[in-house]
């Protein structure tokens, strides 16, 4: 980095000892250095210093009773990171390893997922330290009431619409809109994952990991491959592993390994996706049990172990930074050669480097994993008519964005100089947008 290395130094500087939001901002500026190059009246407009500095950030107190009577003491974020082209928009993300390294790296990716979506969509991200894993249903209302109470003061539906993420399912959401709605006295589409029959749209569930294999199969294509008859590795095993596994299949792939953060399952036959969708979704246990309903499987502790089996396809579904260096290394010298970020950052950048280095056909998560959020615009769209689309026109506008998104991270690529990077292409063709409208705004803030 040459143009932008003050402004990466200024990020370090003014955010010391957030390694995610350093890492996320740093794959960024590499990335748009040629477009700095080309466009000095942005340079001088400050686009670059603005752009990595979040418009907004909340944090608060979230004060709740657990079902022993007992005051627990959570903490709530929420990054308004950029909204030139649209209102904020972004996840709640419900983990006890949330920290303000952690949503700002993700509110950042999200001004440009957005971006490339083609829909009017700011960046933003939010969540708590909260851990919902083991609370009873009571404890996970209580919570999210108590986190609503706060969040409403600063979300709107034309001012940020938060949606799931990380621990946050359809059942967090529900008790989240009811918050809003008791406190605001409003039925707006102010958040995005809502029931069908409060205001959600048809394939939001499965958007993430539907619109991740057709982004994927799209990039096969022009490379002559498929997902038809391919052994697919797909790490995690909630919302966005689940419908890619989904998808994998109804695409004539076979995926063969899921995993959750205490191991994998190796079922070399094809995961039984009906029998995760009970474990994962009904009775919310570890994988493990898998091996319980199919004993011929193995189950093996240590969620990384899962890049060592051999496939051709590997969608990393999981957390940030889950997929590292000397996996990356395994999976290539296995022979995989397609590579599609489902989760949000979740190859280090030296299993990055390996990847294109090596040729892989490798889909970034913030192309690859747009599926979610453009599904959620579509929702706020259907919201704002009063009106719902079916299953099959709210997927094939899906399926259409992910193909347009990969041509136009693949075009910026072209005209950039970097072929078959779309690292590089997401993120110009993604910037660009979000620059040009900055840009016209003026200096607001
Ligand atoms: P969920 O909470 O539904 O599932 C997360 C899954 O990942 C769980 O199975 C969890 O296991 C597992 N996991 C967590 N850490 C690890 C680890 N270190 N190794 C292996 N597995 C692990 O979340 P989502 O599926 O919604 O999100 C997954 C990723 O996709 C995140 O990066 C998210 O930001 C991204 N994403 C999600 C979108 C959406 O629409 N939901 C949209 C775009 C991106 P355990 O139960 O043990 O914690």
């Amino acid at each position: 980095m040459k143009i932008l290395e003050s402004v990466m130094n200024q990020v370090i500087k003014r955010n010391p000892n957030e390694p995610e939001f350093h890492q996320a901002v740093k794959e960024v500026l590499e990335s748009i250095e040629p477009v700095a190059e080309r466009n000095p009246q942005w340079l001088e407009a400050g686009i670059f210093d603005r752009i990595v500095e979040p418009e907004r950030q909340v944090f608060f107190r979230v004060s709740w009773v657990d079902d022993c009577g007992k005051i627990q003491v959570n903490r709530g974020y929420r990054i308004q990171f950029n909204s030139a082209i649209g209102p904020y928009k972004g996840g709640i993300r419900l983990h006890p390893s949330v920290n303000a390294s952690i949503l700002k790296f993700l509110g950042f990716e999200q001004i440009f997922k957005n971006s490339l979506t083609g829909l009017p969509i700011g960046g933003g991200k939010g969540g708590s330290d909260f851990d919902p894993k083991g609370k009873s249903d009571g404890e996970v209302m209580r919570f999210c009431q108590s986190f609503m109470t706060e969040l409403q003061r600063h979300i709107g539906e034309n001012t940020d619409i938060p949606a799931g993420d990380i621990g946050t399912g359809a059942r967090e959401i529900g008790y989240m809109y009811g918050q809003y709605k008791r406190l605001r006295n409003d039925f707006t589409g102010v958040l995005t994952g809502k029931g069908l029959t409060w205001g959600g749209s048809l394939v939001r569930t499965e958007a993430t990991g539907y619109g991740l294999c057709y982004f994927m199969a799209e990039a096969l294509k022009t490379k002559g491959k498929s997902f038809n008859g391919a052994t697919v590795i797909v790490s995690g095993s909630g919302n966005v592993a689940i419908y890619a596994t989904e998808k994998v299949h109804q695409l004539g792939g076979k995926v063969v390994a899921l995993s959750d953060s205490e191991g994998y399952i190796y079922d070399p036959d094809g995961i039984k996706l009906e029998t995760i969708k009970r474990i994962k979704e009904v009775d919310r246990k570890r994988i493990s049990e898998y091996i319980k309903y199919h004993p011929n499987t193995k189950y093996t502790k240590n969620s990384s172990g899962i890049w060592t089996i051999k496939c051709d396809i590997a969608l990393p579904c999981a957390t940030q930074n889950e997929l590292d260096e000397n996996s990356a290394k395994t999976l290539v010298s296995n022979g995989c050669y397609a590579v599609g970020e489902g989760a949000n950052m979740p190859s280090t950048p030296k299993a990055i480097d390996i990847f294109l280095k090596n040729k892989i056909i490798f889909g970034p998560a913030k192309a690859a994993n747009a599926g979610g959020v453009a599904t959620s615009a579509l929702e706020m769209a259907q919201n704002s008519m009063r009106y719902s689309w079916t299953f099959e026109e709210v997927d094939s506008k899906l399926k259409d964005i992910m193909i347009n998104i990969y041509k136009s991270a693949s075009a910026a690529a072209i005209e950039y100089d970097h072929e078959n990077n779309l690292v590089v292409g997401a993120n110009i063709a993604g910037f660009l947008k979000v620059a040009d409208a900055m840009y016209a705004q003026g200096v607001t803030s």
